[in-house]
């Protein structure tokens, strides 16, 4: 292990990153490898390597395991119910919430059959658009005609905790596409809608769309459309671009919000056990290499408490209800109105955030400019 991980501190929440795909999406930036059979068993035992290095040397209690990817639905249930068992350590599999990220195209009885044996309890669809063009453009392989059936399958294998993916702002795409899209979403039912805003800058190849892409103003038009239309159907939005029927946010997400501890395992994974913040190598060849001389968290910073502070107030200010002061306090045992009193102080900013005897928040209509805003909080 690069660095000595201080104990007492306990992760409750796991990504675990698989990064093969069957073939590459246009627009994806997330480290991705072409699947295959023999290069995934290689990797798994890489997985399981890097879990046991950690599990030596820092409690892990898990009350979030989140398969991401890549497509992670490429796992057999097998591997996925031995990663499990690994990082339950015989805790109850009942109380975790455990999520797949599944591609449309992979959802079979076969599959479900499979599945079944696992203790995923919560699935994570790649829908991202219920438009056929869109879904073309996206280079996604599944049809809207097949959607419906899916998600059927899914109700009818007991699964009760559903999050559908919904990509906004496509190239040339108008406020009618969307509510047509946020219309064939709801009649799916889900529990729970995640947003994305395309964004290509990072997409090689894909640099002569940008100028296609919709301008701030649609994109701010769009994102109180997708606000508007959820909340009118009673998904609560909790986070900047989640949005959830009562009881189902995504709680491995909140761990994230709420800055706690988590373990990112997987090459370019990332984790916050503090006070370490790491990325893990976006390389199989690095990362494989790095584990056979006895290495995690490759990419490693020591965060002072001033970085703290700011991380803290960055991911807290996504969540809808923002940061609870009391527990600000009580973790660094300071007034954050005070930490961050010049900022708080600025000209305008009483219009821009909600300061109630308990919490700091965004207001809403400020949501979708949260970066900027965020921004000047940090120095
Ligand atoms: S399936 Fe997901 S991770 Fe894989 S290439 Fe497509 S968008 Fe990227």
């Amino acid at each position: 292990m690069g660095q000595d991980i201080p104990p007492g501190k306990v992760t409750r929440a796991i990504y675990l990153h698989i990064p093969f795909c069957l073939s590459k999406c246009n627009y994806c930036s997330f480290f991705s490898v072409p699947y295959d059979r023999q290069q995934m068993r290689g990797y798994l035992a890489y997985l399981h390597k890097e879990l046991e290095l950690f599990a030596g040397s820092y409690p892990i209690q898990p009350a979030s395991i989140y398969f991401g990817g890549g497509t992670p639905s490429l796992l057999t249930a097998v591997d996925i119910q031995s990663l499990i068992d690994k990082l339950l350590f015989g805790q109850d599999m009942g109380t975790v919430e455990i999520t797949l990220e599944i591609n449309p195209i992979q959802i079979t009885k076969s599959f479900l059959d499979a599945l079944a044996t696992t203790g995923i309890n919560r699935l994570s669809v790649g829908l991202q658009a219920m438009n056929d063009a869109q879904l073309a453009w996206l280079s996604r392989k599944h049809k809207v005609s097949q959607i419906p059936e899916k998600i059927r399958l899914l109700k009818e294998y007991g699964y009760r905790n559903i999050s559908c993916d919904l990509i906004y702002g496509l190239p040339g795409s108008g406020l009618q596409d969307l509510k047509d899209n946020l219309q064939r979403f709801l009649e799916l039912e889900p529990q729970h809608i995640s947003t994305y805003l395309l964004c290509l800058e990072e997409s090689p190849g894909m640099q002569d769309f940008i100028p296609l892409l919709p301008d701030d103003e649609m994109q701010a038009l769009q994102y109180d459309t997708i606000r508007r239309t959820l909340d009118d159907n009673g998904f609560e939005q909790y986070e900047i671009s989640n949005f959830a029927l009562d009881g189902f946010e995504s709680r491995h997400n909140l761990c994230y919000w709420n800055w706690e501890n988590y373990l990112g395992l997987g090459a370019s994974a990332a984790g916050w056990i503090e006070p370490f913040r790491y990325t893990n190598p976006a390389s199989l060849e690095q990362y494989y290499s790095d584990l056979d001389k006895g290495i995690t968290m490759t990419s490693c910073e020591l965060c002072e408490e001033k970085q703290q502070k700011e991380d803290y107030l960055m991911m807290g200010l996504r969540k809808t209800r923002g940061i609870e002061l009391a527990q600000y306090q009580a973790r660094f045992g300071s007034d954050l109105l005070k930490d961050f009193e010049s900022v708080v102080k600025l000209p305008l900013m009483d219009k821009v955030l909600n300061i109630s005897g308990t919490h700091l928040a965004l207001k809403p209509e400020f949501m979708f400019v949260s970066n900027q805003v965020i921004g000047k909080f940090l120095s």
